[in-house]
């Protein structure tokens, strides 16, 4: 067993290459070898988002406040709120975030291959963003 006490690593602001607006990451838990497994909670400020990408192994997101918004490519935008949980597949091109007047926190769980848990694209568009979300 092992206790992550709160807080037990620095806060760190979401790098301005892969977030439009401001976002705070929280490290949760890091993988152990053989575990690939990693979990930080994500804040977003009102209008805040991540850049379209993917994750090799998919990803989890647990609503945890606020409103958001999400986006597979090719489908709408969705809307999602505290307790809604969210999942990606390998590979599925996406992008998450908050709504365009309401911050949003997400705690996102994910898996780590060959060190990467991430692969990051272009900016979403305010085009793309201003897209009417679909419940
Ligand atoms: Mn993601």
């Amino acid at each position: 067993m092992k206790i992550y006490p709160a807080g037990h690593a620095p806060s760190r602001p979401g790098a301005p290459d892969w977030f439009t607006g401001r976002v705070r990451l929280d490290p949760l838990f890091n993988p152990e070898a053989p575990d690939r497994v990693q979990g930080a909670l994500v804040t977003f400020d009102p209008g805040a988002r991540t850049a379209w990408h993917t994750h090799p192994l998919g990803q989890t997101l647990i609503v945890t406040a606020g409103l958001g918004l999400c986006q597979s490519d090719g489908g709408p935008v969705r809307a999602i709120r505290p307790g809604d949980v969210v999942t990606f597949a390998p590979g599925e091109r996406h992008w998450h975030g908050a709504a365009p007047d309401r911050g949003m926190s997400h705690i996102a769980i994910h898996e780590v291959q060959d060190g990467r848990s991430v692969d990051w694209m272009e900016p979403v568009s305010d085009t793309d963003y201003a897209a009417a979300p679909e419940g």
